[in-house]
């Protein structure tokens, strides 16, 4: 069991002021593996006063002094893989290759390259009659969400560690034991007391807290995009500034001349990684309206080759994180056979069996009209809809007609298009031909999929403000 009822606040594991508690299910088996404390405000109240007191002196460290804690960082994450990888298949129910190559692998990038930015980052610049010099935002806290435990947390803590902000951070109560390491991590390489605080708790009382605290400088906010609209409104009242990373319904355009087998295993893979509980997934494939029955046919060649089942073993997609997630994408199949879209593979209930564990059948859609719900809504699931294009203009009102601008994706060969496809996809993020992730391009959205950037350079400016000095002394 890993039971961990006790908050980490100015450099030491305090016992909870409340007394209750949270289990935490493994969605591949249903059962309990731990506890965590629901935290009170007076804990936070704790944590934050433990970081305002330590915002004097870790505003001051020098550039050296921080990139050789994030390096000692990123030293002591490599050391605790095995245990990041185990904990992560077991409280997201993450196959381990995922959780190795994906989950493990980003927050290890996002703390090493913040010590390599932070090598070159410019603090201060000369602008002829003044001078802009950037200092930490103060105390930042950090909110973040069940699909992504070491990334959404790691990327935030980096930029903050290396701009010299002291953080609060509240991990999502599905998925904390993967921030438990992290706190262990950062007390072992021996950052200064008070600049990390972990207040673990539930987002009603410790998120609410975060946001509306008077003391908390800046919130950098991952998740929902209800519930962000809830923290902008709470920080309002203080004047904070808010970095919100929303949700998406991100669109792959697949070009006339793309390779049809290549585009066709991209999408899956989309609805695949991580059971499709990704924020940046494409999980809407707009093709041709001729290469229609090529395509669905290639869909359906590929979607054997992401076996669905149990995390620990080769399986390429595990189940989703809880049985309310389980529910609400069932309720959006649902939804989509009855607006009459066709279901090219998978549909509601379980994959054949796997009658344990919170597993849903990756789920194909055709003849999918963008108003439709299922296209216009976030499912967070493994559910894919294919919608056709006559032109490429089409193609590209389509892939804008949302709420949200978070990533885009485009297939093919011809260079004009698919430059005219990526710069005119409203979105943070465009990735031509599957690109490989680059941890120091920068990660945020446009519309209701957020404010603000994170990763490398763009995440770090996050957590410094920026003042002008004039007459400056040379
Ligand atoms: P969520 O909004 O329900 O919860 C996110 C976090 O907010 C959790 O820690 C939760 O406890 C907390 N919270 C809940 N109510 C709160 C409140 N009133 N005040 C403050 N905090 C509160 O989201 P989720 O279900 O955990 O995550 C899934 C969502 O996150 C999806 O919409 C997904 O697209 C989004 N997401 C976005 C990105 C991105 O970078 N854009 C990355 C990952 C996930």
């Amino acid at each position: 069991m890993r039971n961990h009822l006790k908050h980490y606040i100015n450099g030491e594991w305090i016992e909870s002021t409340g007394s209750e508690t949270h289990e935490v299910i493994n969605p591949a088996t249903e059962e309990v593996i731990g506890k965590i404390s629901l935290g009170t405000k007076e804990d936070l109240d704790k944590a934050v006063a433990a970081a305002r007191a330590a915002f004097p002196s870790f505003s001051q460290t020098s550039r050296e002094e921080r990139v050789e804690m994030l390096e000692k960082i990123a030293e002591e994450y490599a050391n605790r893989k095995e245990e990041i990888i185990d904990v992560i298949t077991e409280e997201l129910g993450s196959p381990r290759k995922i959780s190795e190559n994906v989950h493990y692998n980003m927050g290890y990038n996002h703390f090493s390259e913040a010590a390599k930015v932070l090598k070159d980052f410019t603090f201060s610049e000369d602008r002829g009659d003044h001078t802009v010099v950037k200092e930490p935002v103060g105390v930042s806290g950090l909110i973040t969400p069940w699909n992504f435990p070491t990334n959404q947390t790691s990327t935030k803590i980096a930029s903050a560690f290396a701009a010299g902000s002291p953080v609060v951070l509240k991990p999502a109560e599905l998925t904390p034991f993967a921030a438990i390491i992290l706190t262990e991590i950062f007390d072992k390489v021996g950052v200064p007391k008070g600049v990390f605080n972990l207040v673990n708790g539930t987002g009603e009382t410790i998120g609410d807290g975060i946001s509306s605290h008077p003391d908390i400088d800046f919130v950098s906010f991952t998740g929902s995009a209800a519930v962000g609209e809830k923290v902008m409104k709470n920080a309002s009242e203080t004047i904070k500034n808010v970095a919100l990373e929303l949700g998406g319904k991100s669109p792959l355009v697949v070009l006339e001349d793309a390779d049809v087998e290549k585009a066709a295993k991209a999408a899956v893979s989309h609805i695949a990684t991580n059971t499709g509980q990704v924020c940046s997934a494409a999980t809407r494939t707009l093709i041709p309206a001729s290469m229609k029955e090529e395509f669905e046919e290639a869909l359906k060649n590929v979607l054997p080759k992401f076996p669905v089942g149990d995390p620990q073993g080769k399986n390429y997609v595990g189940p989703l994180v809880s049985e309310k997630q389980w529910n609400t994408v069932q309720s959006y199949i649902q939804k989509g056979i009855d607006e009459g879209a066709t279901l090219l593979a998978g549909g509601t209930g379980k994959p054949e069996g796997l009658d344990k564990g919170y597993y849903a059948k990756p789920t194909i859609f055709t003849d999918v009209k963008n108003d439709m719900v299922i296209a216009q809504e976030e499912i967070f699931g493994p559910v894919m809809c294919v919608l056709t294009y006559e032109t490429i203009d089409e193609a590209i009102e389509i892939a804008n007609d949302t709420v949200y601008g978070l990533a885009g994706y485009v297939f093919g060969n011809d260079g004009d298009t698919l430059r005219k496809v990526a710069t005119s996809i409203r979105a943070g993020r465009i990735k031509v031909n599957n690109a490989e992730l680059d941890p120091a391009a920068p990660f945020g959205g446009y519309k209701q999929s957020g404010i603000g950037r994170e990763w490398g350079d763009y995440g770090i400016e996050e957590y410094l403000e920026k003042k002008a000095i004039l007459g400056y002394p040379a």
